[in-house]
């Protein structure tokens, strides 16, 4: 088994051997490189101590020494490489309260969360593997290394990473690590809501964000989010549906690209509807108003996890508008572009596309090429380059200002009505012409109602979506 190392890993390896310490890479790149995938990273295990390691290269960077970890830099790339090293006891199952630096790469081996993450490798050794992992690869099994209870109460995270690993690698979970899952995964509440971030993030935003059913099978879901278990219990039998809202929820994430915002918009898009239910008569499920409830939801989801203000922002538009139908005229999609925001356009009609495909395929057709018109009609309006938000407008606060108006809200609700005036005809976005308007006291009044921009929710008839 020979692994290619990139040059500068295997130059790190080499400066440390020559000092008379062992050095490996480890974990995911060896693992990936196996598997023939291209490593996200080169992470180095090694004897040496952290000040061993400041000591041998020009340029490090203190990472986590207290963890053992130092990240040295070579030519501006770095490259972590940590002290062998076992974990103390886990507090909480949180974290190692401490770590106890170690000698034997075997131990710092059996740390490690599961056994296809526990292998090493250097040119001179060539790959160790001490706890089957290469045998769990061919075999496509994510297993615990050692006593998959055990491992799990002393990090619970392990449990999610678990899930995460299986869908990155499309992988199956071994028998006792489910067992394990099973009984364990209350212990997620521990948890921080980052390290819970990351890896839900890197679940959903895998080849397989479907295996986010096993989370649910397996207990974990009901931890991390609830909100999804709910929407697994709710029906929704309507013409556009045949699936539950939480397989509605997963068909529509594998519908759409693996970014997170987007994947994110999708797992919280339809969560609202266990609060906007109701059945008629006919026992067709309605769900008025869903969107902005998923909003107010997605919100309470994103805080608890503790999600970035600028991925929160877009996430949440994403879901309050994911229910709009823009009018299929030039009017109607620069007045939907205005709301929605011109920097969401393109990916609230990604969301629309997904959330049409886990739909009943009996509407695909019909949807989906009214999506095409609308995607053709938005083109067209980028091409002409027509104005569609007050930075296009030909008229600037100032000119008003020049022209007599009083400082203060008025002047901003004037650039609202002259921007709606533009929306519905573009060649009106001329200054004289505006201005000359303005004197005409035509938008002195609200007389064309503004809608309010995409902060505010989302509403349509057409309540399904
Ligand atoms: P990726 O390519 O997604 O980064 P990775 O295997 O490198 O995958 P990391 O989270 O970067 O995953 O962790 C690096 C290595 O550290 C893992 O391969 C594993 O050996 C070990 N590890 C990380 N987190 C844990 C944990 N919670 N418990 C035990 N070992 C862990
Ligand atoms: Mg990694």
């Amino acid at each position: 088994m020979t692994i290619r190392l990139p040059e500068k890993a295997a130059y790190i390896i080499d400066v440390l051997e020559q000092a008379g310490h062992e050095a490996f890479a480890v974990g995911g790149c060896v693992r990936d490189s196996c598997l023939s995938r291209t490593p996200k990273d080169w992470d180095i295990t090694t004897s040496a101590t952290p000040q061993q390691v400041m000591a041998l290269f020009p340029h490090t960077v203190d990472t986590g020494m207290k963890h053992g970890t130092i990240t040295v830099m070579l030519r501006g790339e770095g490259f972590e490489v940590t002290t062998y090293r076992i974990d103390g006891i886990y507090e909480d199952g949180r974290h190692p309260q401490q770590v106890t630096f170690t000698g034997s790469l075997e131990e710092d081996l059996k740390r490690r969360d599961f056994t296809v993450n526990a292998m090493a490798y250097n040119p001179r050794c060539g790959l160790v593997d001490l706890f089957g992992g290469r045998r769990d690869l061919s075999a496509r099994i994510i297993r615990c290394v050692g006593d998959a209870k055990a491992r799990f109460e002393e990090d619970a995270l392990r449990i999610l990473r678990a899930v995460r690993f299986a869908a990155q690698l499309d992988f199956s979970i071994e028998q006792d690590t489910q067992l394990a899952i099973r009984d364990l995964a209350g212990n997620l509440d521990k948890i921080s809501a980052e390290r819970i971030r990351a890896e839900l993030s890197q679940l959903i935003t895998s080849p397989h964000p479907e295996r986010l059913l096993e989370a649910y099978k397996l207990g974990v879901t009901a931890v991390i989010l609830p909100e999804f278990d709910a929407a697994m219990r709710q029906p929704q039998n309507s013409t556009h549906h045949i699936y539950s809202v939480g397989i509605h929820t997963i068909k529509s994430m594998a519908a759409i690209p693996a970014d997170e915002v987007l994947r994110t918009a999708m797992l919280l898009h339809d969560l609202g509807k266990t609060d906007a239910v109701t059945v008629d008569d006919a026992g067709i499920y309605h769900f008025k108003k869903h969107a902005a409830f998923s909003e107010e939801t997605g919100r309470k989801i994103l805080r608890r996890l503790k999600y970035d203000n600028a991925s929160r922002n877009r996430i949440l538009r994403l879901v309050a508008c994911h229910s709009l139908y823009p009018e299929e005229t030039p009017e109607g999609v620069r007045t939907a572009v205005y709301r929605i925001g011109p920097d969401l356009f393109e990916d609230f009609l990604l969301v629309k596309r997904a959330d049409t495909l886990g739909q009943n395929p009996q509407v695909w057709v019909k949807k989906l090429a009214y999506l095409e018109r609308i995607g053709e009609l938005y083109r067209q309006i980028r091409e002409r380059g027509d104005c569609l938000s007050l930075n296009q407008l030909q008229v600037r606060g100032s000119d008003l200002v020049d022209a007599g108006m009083q400082p203060g809200p008025q002047i901003g609700a004037v650039l609202e009505r002259m921007l709606q005036d533009v929306l519905q005809c573009p060649v009106h976005n001329e200054k004289t012409y505006l201005m000359e308007q303005l004197r005409a006291g035509r938008y002195e009044h609200e007389s064309a109602p503004a809608p309010a921009p995409a902060k505010g929710s989302a509403r349509h008839p057409a309540d399904f979506g």
